[in-house]
C-alpha cells in the first residue's frame, strides 16, 4: 500500500516526527509514504502559519531516506492550498523546489475557512455545497501546478455548521459542475486522490466516495492516489485498504505513484 498524504511536523498543524510516521507506516504495511506538507499562503483568522522551509524539509527527507532505506520509499511532496490571490506564489513554490508529488487543495471558499465554520455563515446547505463545487471548478482552471486535487468533497466534514449530514444530500444534483471539474483535470493530465480523513472526522466516508470516484473513472480519469491525510502516527496507513477497494469498485485496475511529478501505474491486484 502507498500512503500519499501525510503531514509531519513540517506542517503547522502536525507534531508528528517523520521517523514515527515511517515506523507507523511500515507497521501498517505501507511501502511508500509521501510527506505532503502544508503550504497555504492565505489563511485568514488562524493562529497557524502554513509555510515551511523547503531546504530544511528536503534535508530531513534525505536523512529519513537513509535511515529507512530498504524498508520504505519516502517521497518529497507538498499540499498546496489553492487561492486566487496566490497562484503566482504557489507556482513559484512548486517549480523552484524539487517535489516527487504535489497535491492541490481547496481549504477556503469566498476567502472564508471551512474548518472554523466562517464559510457557512448566512448560507443554506445547497448554497454552501454548490458554491464550494463552483469554487473548486474555478480554481482548477486557474491553477495547474499539482498532480492530484486534494480531498474533493472536503465540505462533508463540516456540514454540521449548517445542521446537516452528508448522507442527507443528493450529491448527484451537482454532477454537471463536478463533471466539468473532472474533465478539466483529466484534459490536463491531473487527477484526484481518495482521502481517508473522513474516518478521523467521524463521518465514515472517504473524500470523495464511490459515486464521484466512479464518475471520474467513467469520464476517463486514470490518475488517482489514496492517502490518509494523517497528522499523527495513529492514522498513518489507516483505511487505505478501503480506499483501494473503492478504486476497484469504480473500475480502476491501477493506482498511481509518482516520481519527479511523473505518474506510474501500479496494478491494484499487486497491493489489495
Ligand atoms: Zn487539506
Ligand atoms: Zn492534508
Amino acid at each position: 500500500m502507498f500512503d500519499y498524504h501525510v503531514h509531519s511536523l513540517f506542517s503547522a498543524d502536525s507534531k508528528m516526527k517523520m521517523e514515527d510516521a515511517c515506523e507507523a507506516a511500515i507497521q501498517a504495511g505501507v511501502k511508500e509514504i509521501a510527506f505532503t506538507e502544508h503550504i497555504d499562503y492565505f489563511y485568514p483568522n488562524c493562529d497557524l502559519t502554513f509555510d515551511f522551509d523547503y531546504t530544511d524539509y528536503s534535508k530531513a527527507i534525505d536523512a529519513i531516506r537513509e535511515q529507512f532505506k530498504n524498508r520504505i520509499t519516502v517521497l518529497k511532496a507538498v499540499e498546496i492550498g489553492i487561492h486566487p490571490f496566490k497562484h503566482t506564489e504557489n507556482t513559484q513554490f512548486a517549480n523552484l523546489n524539487f517535489f516527487d508529488f504535489i497535491i492541490g487543495s481547496v481549504h477556503l471558499a469566498d476567502d472564508l475557512d471551512l474548518h472554523n465554520g466562517d464559510y457557512f455563515k448566512g448560507k443554506d446547505v445547497n448554497q454552501a455545497v454548490e458554491n464550494y463545487f463552483l469554487t473548486i471548478n474555478k480554481y482548477v482552471k486557474e491553477f495547474h501546478d499539482f498532480n492530484v486535487l486534494g480531498h474533493f468533497t472536503l465540505i462533508k466534514r463540516y456540514l454540521h455548521f449548517v445542521n446537516a449530514h452528508w448522507t442527507e444530500i443528493n450529491w448527484s444534483n451537482y454532477d454537471d459542475i463536478v463533471e466539468d471539474t473532472f474533465k478539466t483535470l483529466i484534459d490536463s493530465s491531473r487527477g484526484i486522490e481518495v482521502n481517508m480523513s473522513g474516518f478521523r472526522y467521524r463521518i465514515d466516508c472517504p473524500l470523495p466516495d464511490l459515486p464521484f470516484v466512479k464518475l471520474y473513472r467513467d469520464l476517463g480519469g486514470e490518475i488517482i492516489t489514496v492517502g490518509t491525510d494523517a497528522h499523527s502516527k495513529h492514522f498513518v496507513g489507516k483505511h487505505l485498504q478501503l480506499g483501494y477497494e473503492i478504486l476497484e469498485k469504480a473500475g480502476f485496475k491501477y493506482v498511481t505513484t509518482f516520481r519527479e511529478r511523473k505518474p506510474s501505474f501500479v496494478p491494484l491486484a499487486n497491493i489489495i
